[in-house]
């Protein structure tokens, strides 16, 4: 007699993530136990408006002595600690062993404030004034992308110090490299050989299918985007932010779908606030086609969301053991955390009576 099949969220299984092209372990069986639905209860004290000591607040000093403006919407400044340098580098020395390999690297490295007032986040923010951060990652794309030297430019925002954020103030960092990082490289490499294959995109692929089943695994949507645990996630709470419709970068997006992507960023963070009733810890990274070069249009445009956490407030994933001798994984499925975001009220837990 054959076995039933049983259901993906009962068996240690493996999944496939088609845009790194690397398995993740599933292994649902241990969650099994009930959930305790422990929460740490937030400090719920708003936060300052302006801190004195902050170098992003409007008009403080920064380490290298500048002022910031009395800036009233967004503000762009050079890293004043740059990881990258817009220089060109002297010749690395010439050495003998061709496994001991350096070039060098030319880049730009940006901050981003999103707003004058250092207490809010994406989740505490408005859509309009979130949309003006997104023209800013769109302006900012389009001028450095056009710097010659420049092939990729990565925008991320790491928020909470659990990810190592330095600073509470709402900011991102803009990244601008020479050549393309490893991680978009690859994505693009698997978007590329994809449409090869199929003749279409493999992130419109992938979104029709989850939207034909949009209770499994979309936690929000509206008219532009799309936001779901992906069915690869890595992360317990992971989400991926799609456009339905196929762009490659943050220029090209339209004023309506600026605002959309405002609009889901906020859902995505408010829901990620609440379910812990803390402001959640996150990685934010948005994937865009190359500034140069060929293949531009096979990149779908789209957000990722790393966050840490596991079960609580406290309980943080590390990727230690078999996920780093092995590969990636999970107890919690991709569709139980879904549920479990989508299930949460739209309105932040700040805000409720
Ligand atoms: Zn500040
Ligand atoms: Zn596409
Ligand atoms: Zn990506």
């Amino acid at each position: 007699m054959p076995a039933t099949p049983r259901p993906l969220d009962l068996v240690p299984h493996r999944r496939y993530n088609p845009l790194l092209r690397q398995w993740i372990l599933v292994s649902p069986q241990r969650t099994q136990r009930p959930w305790q639905g422990e929460t740490t209860k937030a400090v719920t004290t708003p936060g300052l408006a302006y801190d004195p000591t902050c170098y992003l607040c409007p008009t403080n000093a920064r380490s290298g002595g500048e002022h910031n403006p009395d800036y009233k919407s967004v503000f762009a400044f050079d890293n004043d600690f740059p990881a990258l340098l817009p220089d060109e580098p002297p010749a690395s020395p010439a050495n003998d062993s061709p496994l001991l390999v350096a070039e060098p690297e030319r880049g730009r490295c940006r901050v981003l404030c999103f707003h004058p007032n250092h207490s809010l986040t994406l989740a505490r923010m408005s859509v309009p004034d979130i949309a003006a951060v997104v023209d800013a990652w769109a302006f900012e794309t389009a001028t450095i992308g056009d710097l010659p030297y420049i092939n990729h430019v990565q925008i991320f925002e790491n928020r909470g110090a659990m990810m190592g954020a330095s600073n509470p103030h709402p900011h991102c960092q803009i990244w601008a490299t020479e050549h393309i990082p490893d991680e978009p490289l690859r994505e693009l490499a698997a978007q590329q050989s994809y449409r090869e294959e199929h003749s279409s995109c493999l992130l419109c692929d992938y979104l029709a299918a989850e939207l034909a089943d949009p209770t499994a695994r979309i936690i929000a949507q509206n008219d532009e985007f799309v936001a779901l645990v992906p069915y690869w996630a890595t992360w317990p709470f992971e989400t991926i932010v799609l456009p339905r419709r196929h762009l490659g970068d943050f220029p090209s997006l339209t004023p309506a779908e600026r605002t959309g992507l405002a609009a889901i960023l906020n859902a995505v963070t408010t829901r990620s606030d609440n379910l812990f009733q803390i402001t959640f810890p996150y990685s934010l990274g948005f994937h865009q086609r190359p500034t140069h070069g060929q293949a531009h249009d096979d990149m779908h445009f789209h957000a990722h969301f790393y966050p840490p956490l596991l079960r609580s407030a406290e309980i943080r994933k590390f990727m230690v053991g078999f996920e780093m001798f092995g590969s990636p994984q999970r107890d919690l499925t991709p569709e139980t955390a879904a549920a479990r975001l989508r299930a949460l009220p739209d309105t932040h837990y700040l805000d409720w009576e």
